[in-house]
């Protein structure tokens, strides 16, 4: 540690090898030495760039106050904005940094990026030729430009540009780590190593990216790999006994029902990667371990996924998962990996619906609430919806709404359509010109008023009235009095269920918790009405009625392997077979490895004489 300046080196070498914590210490130190140390500043919003988009922004901002010639933070700004898909915004900065220095070969890298990203090929030329004149050995722009090509999920692109910076930059490990990072992503495992050990090979300082998808690769070496027709499925050798008879015909039927329905056969081999280690998913899928929001990746020929065993069971349904990741192969390949974030996330989300109509429907009151509150996101601003921690539920869940629309008005051809149009290169306005003769404007309008029609109720009916404090403390009779006042809303009739329960009044908390499911028909997870309901029966000796509220619940509540274990219990103290056939399913479903739900299905199987599930 010594003056700013190296120590701010110091750090921005640890950040270009991923050592976020130690690269962020290394500012912070710089900081608090010198808090008007710009470049401290930069590096700062470099490390934050991945976990708080807003706060790096604000970081290089606050670089360029008090530096306004620091190139390097208009050129952070520029990429973020291509992050963001604000390409005029990032052309704007790219210019800022030209005014300081118009020979800047990473602002000519960044210029011939975005000519690649927008097919235009002279202008990517003109930039490629203006870092020659700096550096003709320089495989940057070709680097660069392949970078944001699979940060836009154009893999393929990315890996013949990155082969193009090696071949002038035939000693560059970046150029290498990155090769290999896009052809893994590719699916190209074996070619992706050569790459991978090349990098590490060049450079021994620890790049992370590089030695994690090593490690990474030796560990898919011990994966089981089962093969049908242009599918590889790979897992872990102590789950395969279990999990290939779930995933394998799953995947199988996946390719085979959307081939039908989008009518393409799929370019292979489309590798399928299930992890039961969540970092390992991580890593296969970012480079880096994490990611803790996602439970399955999918590059257009490459998924990934959690199985079943990575999160505690209940914690996700690792089948709707493969199977929304699967629509993603169909909705990318279609497009030319170039459907829009909404678009790709809206079909996978309906397929899911497809598969099993209570897959896509979790996510439904979440959304009712934030519906009424007016938080609902225009279809306009969907995509950036998903890079905001707060709203990335409701990006999924009103994405799915809008393909729905899109499929209710021009049919499953409109949506093959729309998808083929993208794929020529065209934005969502002139997309949706061509293949639909419509508008964002047009379909707005539409979305809106769907929305009203199908959320309105459900959105009032989970709004607090006003001057109700539903945490207070009242009589059981007050609760009473309020719970008859205020019929229609569901936060009265669940805290009135509550405090009636508590209070040993069975008959009104059963009367106020049945208003509840019936205003919010599917409120699921903790704390739902349903399970209240058959708590209560339960206690009060009628078994009937506590089954009936179960069957109810688990038919929806479809990630809940509590409900459903409680269900086989209940179905099996009353001998109704439908019942314990439905709660063991789920239990399977969500957890492959139980083997007490195992036999239990088998056992119903047989005396049905339904031999195929018995079987497995
Ligand atoms: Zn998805």
């Amino acid at each position: 540690p010594g003056d700013p300046a190296t120590e701010t080196a110091w750090g921005e070498m640890l950040a270009e090898k991923f050592q976020w914590g130690e690269a962020s210490r290394s500012f912070q130190v710089t900081l608090e030495k010198d808090s008007e140390w710009a470049p401290a500043h930069l590096g700062m919003a470099t490390v934050l760039a991945g976990e708080d988009r807003p706060k790096a922004l604000a970081a290089a901002s606050r670089a360029l106050e008090i530096d306004p010639s620091l190139a390097a933070a208009h050129l952070f700004l520029a990429e973020a904005a291509l992050d963001a898909d604000r390409p005029d915004e990032a052309r704007k900065a790219i210019a800022r940094a030209l005014e300081v220095n118009a020979h800047d070969p990473h602002a000519h890298s960044l210029l011939a990026a975005l000519a690649h990203l927008e097919g235009r090929r002279p202008d990517f030329d003109e930039a490629v030729a203006k870092v020659a004149g700096v550096n003709p050995r320089s495989g940057e722009p070709y680097r660069v430009a392949a970078a944001h090509a699979a940060r836009a999920y154009r893999f393929d692109e990315a890996v013949a540009l990155a082969r193009k910076a090696i071949e002038l930059e035939p000693d560059d490990p970046a150029a290498h780590a990155d090769l290999g990072m896009h052809l893994m992503r590719a699916g190209d495992e074996a070619e992706a190593r050569v790459s991978l050990e090349r990098a590490w090979e060049e450079d021994r300082h620890y790049n992370v990216l590089t030695f994690n998808l090593l490690q990474l690769l030796d560990t898919l070496d011990k994966f089981e790999s089962f093969e049908s027709g242009n599918v590889i499925v790979r897992m872990h050798p102590d789950e395969a006994p279990v999990l290939r008879h779930y995933a394998v015909p799953m995947v199988e039927r996946a390719l085979k029902e959307m081939g039908a329905r989008y009518g393409l056969e799929p370019r292979g081999p489309i590798l399928v990667e299930i992890f039961p280690e969540h970092d390992d998913f991580a890593v296969r899928t970012l480079g880096l371990p994490g990611l803790l929001g996602a439970l399955g990746a999918c590059f257009g020929r490459v998924v990934t996924v959690d199985s079943p065993r990575a999160r505690p069971p209940g914690d996700f349904n690792w089948q709707a998962t493969l199977w929304h990741e699967m629509a993603h192969v169909f909705s990318l390949q279609l497009s030319n990996q170039r459907v829009p974030r909404w678009l790709t996330e809206g079909i996978s989300v309906y397929e899911e619906g497809r598969a099993r109509p209570e897959w896509p429907r979790e996510s439904e009151v979440q959304f009712a609430r934030a519906y009424g509150a007016g938080k609902a996101v225009k279809l306009g601003d969907l995509n950036g919806a998903f890079t905001r921690m707060e709203t990335v539920n409701l990006a999924y869940f009103q994405s799915y709404l809008a393909v729905e629309m899109l499929v209710d008005r021009y049919g499953e051809g409109g949506l093959r359509a729309l998808l083929s149009a993208y794929g020529e290169g065209l934005d969502t306005d002139a997309a949706l010109g061509k293949a639909l003769k419509t508008s964002l404007k047009d379909l707005q309008r539409d979305y809106d008023a769907r929305l009203r029609e199908r959320f309105g109720a459900l959105a009032e009916a989970l709004e607090v009235p006003e001057a109700v404090d539903v945490d207070a403390e009242r009589s059981p009779e007050t609760w009473k009095a309020l719970a008859s006042k205020f019929q229609g809303s569901y936060p009265v009739q669940m805290a009135a269920g509550a405090a009636l329960a508590r209070a040993g009044d069975r008959e009104s908390a059963m009367a106020s918790f049945a208003r509840a499911a019936s205003l919010v028909p599917l409120a699921n997870g903790e704390g739902n009405p349903r399970s209240q309901l058959a708590e209560l029966a339960e206690a009060s000796g009628d078994k009937s009625r506590a089954l009936a509220e179960m069957k109810a619940l688990v038919a929806y509540d479809h990630t809940n392997i509590d409900a459903a274990r409680k269900l086989a219990l209940l179905a099996g103290e009353a001998g109704d077979d439908d019942a314990r056939l439905l709660a063991y399913e789920r239990v399977v479903t969500l957890d492959p490895f139980d083997s007490s739900a195992h036999t239990e299905l088998g056992k119903i199987a047989l005396a049905r004489r339904d031999l195929p599930v018995a079987l497995r």
